[in-house]
């Protein structure tokens, strides 16, 4: 499986730009000892995974799709996902591009050379995470781990035509994610089924104690929530999600949808997240706002590339990061470091937050009456490179329908549910209640 992995890998990352590191030698070394050992277990036996290039792996460069850490070459430890999913034996083939420190919808902001969407080249895989689902669309891997804080799970997912799952928000240990938005980051997997993907939440999933924000939860068995069962799931579907700038081609793929879960016994509601609206800007001000207090730790001394034209102490840690970072990285830290200023934290932080609580009391009052939400994963399928790169405010709005979910902290899954005219994959994203993501998975596989 590794060998015809990386077959494939060679055959059309050339074209894809799916990943950063490649080790060959050491992935079929890994997968040799494998075959030689006795003991065949682990659910995860032998299969060949992608990581995202902002989860750190003990010796394999972790570079977040930046310049500054284009030699961070050796890290230390292995994030805790890393560890556990050692402990089922698949073998990690490489690191994942994405957008720079996971900011970004379109992969256009790597360091390095973009992922182009493997079912036309022409168009975006979505973003951040839009190798970790390139590499799973075009078959390189079996299944690759991404991290969402706005949608970055699901909308490459929706792009590509894969599985992708942002769990509850303290689901899964974030202990070794470099943190971008450290109260919206999530690891979730990105597969070809629903099946696959609760596969490698189960092992994924639960408490750490090296993360205070991980929930002492118990993980249930979520393969075994795959009945095909929906007889009587009772069905939300916010109209603000199929507003306008919604397009005709994906509101119609969701109806069609929405149909087939009626002929399967369930039943479904128009409902309204009135505070959705405000979504986007609370987002853009608290995750620029964590994202600026987080990246100050790049600062060419403890991590990554230092500059070689500094003249005193402060020149160094000025150069280092105005040489590193990308521009979108840059913008985000002048608007944190701007919406936390004394002065505005008031005005911006401060009622963000606020507008933060009425964004969950939405989803909480829903999800009372209703097992899930569902609706698109984004407004459009994927756009063609360069379409959106000229002004950020039109990126930003890509995430309309997926960034309300982190703000709640509740999960969010997007499945394949049909194609546009032009041939590309169009998403359903289906919205469960907290620690629920046997439902989710239970609603999105009877779906599949
Ligand atoms: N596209 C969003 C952003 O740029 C989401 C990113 C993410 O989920 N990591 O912030």
């Amino acid at each position: 499986l590794v060998k015809e992995s990386y077959q494939q890998i060679k055959e059309v990352d050339g074209d894809v730009h799916a990943f950063l590191t490649l080790d060959e030698e050491k992935a079929l070394e890994k997968a040799k000892a494998l075959d030689k050992q006795e003991d065949k277990s682990g659910i995860l036996f032998g299969v060949p995974a992608g990581i995202k290039d902002n989860i750190v792996t003990k010796d394999l460069r972790t570079t977040c799709a930046s310049q500054l850490l284009d030699n961070f070459n050796d890290p230390l430890y292995d994030a805790t996902v890393v560890e556990k999913l050692n402990a089922e034996n698949p073998v990690a083939v490489g690191k994942l591009n994405m957008d720079e420190f996971a900011m970004g919808s379109s992969n256009e902001n790597s360091g390095y050379e973009p992922t182009r969407n493997p079912w036309n080249t022409d168009h975006v895989p979505g973003g951040s995470s839009g190798g970790s689902a390139a590499a799973v669309a075009a078959g390189e891997v079996l299944f690759s781990l991404g991290s969402d804080t706005g949608g970055s799970i699901r909308q490459p997912a929706a792009f590509c035509g894969v599985v992708g799952m942002k769990p509850t928000y303290g689901r899964v240990s974030r202990f070794g994610l470099v943190a971008f938005a450290s109260s919206l980051d999530q690891i979730g997997p990105l597969t070809r089924t629903v099946e696959d993907n609760a596969r490698v939440l189960e092992v994924i999933a639960g408490h750490d104690k090296m993360d205070s924000t991980s929930a002492d939860v118990e993980v249930p068995a979520y393969t075994e929530a795959l009945t095909g069962d929906v007889k009587d799931l009772k069905i939300a579907v916010p109209k603000e999600y199929l507003a306008e700038g919604v397009s005709g081609e994906v509101k119609n793929a969701v109806m069609e949808a929405l149909k087939v879960y009626e002929n399967l016994g369930a039943t479904w509601e128009e409902v309204s997240l009135p505070h959705s609206k405000y979504a986007l800007s609370t987002y853009y001000l608290l995750s620029s706002s964590e994202a600026s207090a987080n990246l100050a730790r790049f600062d060419g001394v403890r991590y990554g590339v230092r500059s070689e034209n500094a003249k005193n102490m402060l020149d160094m840690f000025v150069k280092s990061r105005s040489e590193g970072f990308g521009d979108e990285v840059k913008r985000r830290i002048m608007l944190g470091t701007f919406a936390l200023s004394s002065g505005y934290y008031d005005a911006y932080y401060k009622k963000a937050q606020k507008v933060r609580t009425l964004i969950k009391n939405d989803f909480d009052n829903i999800l009372e009456d209703y097992d899930v939400i569902v609706g698109p994963t984004t407004p459009t399928p994927a756009f063609k490179v360069g379409e959106n790169t000229s002004d950020p405010l039109t990126m930003y709005v890509n995430d309309i329908l997926t960034i309300p979910v982190n703000l709640a902290g509740v999960p969010g899954i997007s499945i394949p549910c049909g194609f546009s005219e032009e041939g590309l994959p169009i998403g359903l994203q289906v919205i469960g209640n907290y620690f629920d993501e046997s439902t989710v998975y239970r609603a999105a596989h009877a779906f599949e």
